[in-house]
């Protein structure tokens, strides 16, 4: 896909959601969803508002996520990642194309435990970054209710 930045269309342009669809289908190897049944299973988190969103993409790598964001911009649709989805107030639901990186980007890349660094992809659970850390008696300091289901990136 190309790198030119060329201006994104005017505000006032209505967001055309299926045409937004079938770009994101042409480029990506990962998950497209935009019907119905998906986007009501996106429409919460872990609170009590419900936003249904434009879409859902499911990125297989870090090319499908530049992609997205590209053809989101384009198309002036908004964009909101999402981890576990356990936020408490709202953060995870809105009326944007939601990107999920629970499925396909939740690996841990690298922890170099002289640097005490750790490479993750977004979406890798907090508990299997800090059992991979444990082995180096190292740890992940965030420490919510919900490591078994939240994401170390959020
Ligand atoms: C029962 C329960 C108990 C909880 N206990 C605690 C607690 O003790 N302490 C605490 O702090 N929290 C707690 N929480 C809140 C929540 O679980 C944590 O804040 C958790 O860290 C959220 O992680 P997540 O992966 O589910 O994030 P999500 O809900 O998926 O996302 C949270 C925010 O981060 C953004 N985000 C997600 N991934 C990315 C990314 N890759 N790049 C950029 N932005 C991203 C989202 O857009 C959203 O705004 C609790 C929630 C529940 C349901």
């Amino acid at each position: 896909m190309s790198q030119t930045v060329a201006p994104p269309p005017p505000r006032s342009v209505p967001l055309d959601a299926a045409a937004l669809e079938a770009s994101l289908r042409r480029h990506l190897r990962g998950e497209v969803r935009f019907d119905t049944g998906s986007r009501a299973v996106y429409a919460t988190d872990g609170s009590n508002y419900r936003q249904v969103p434009i879409g859902v993409v499911i990125p297989r790598d870090k090319e499908d996520v530049l992609a997205t964001v590209a053809l989101c911009r384009d198309h002036r649709a908004p964009l909101l990642a999402r981890g576990g989805g356990t936020s408490l107030a709202g953060q995870c639901c809105n009326a944007a194309v939601i990107l999920d990186f629970s499925k396909y980007m939740a690996g841990i890349l690298e922890i170099d435990p002289e640097r005490r660094i750790a490479r993750v992809e977004p979406g890798v659970v907090l508990d299997n970054l800090r059992a991979a850390a444990e082995k180096h008696h190292l740890t992940f300091a965030p420490d919510p209710a919900t490591t078994t289901a939240a994401r170390s990136a959020a």
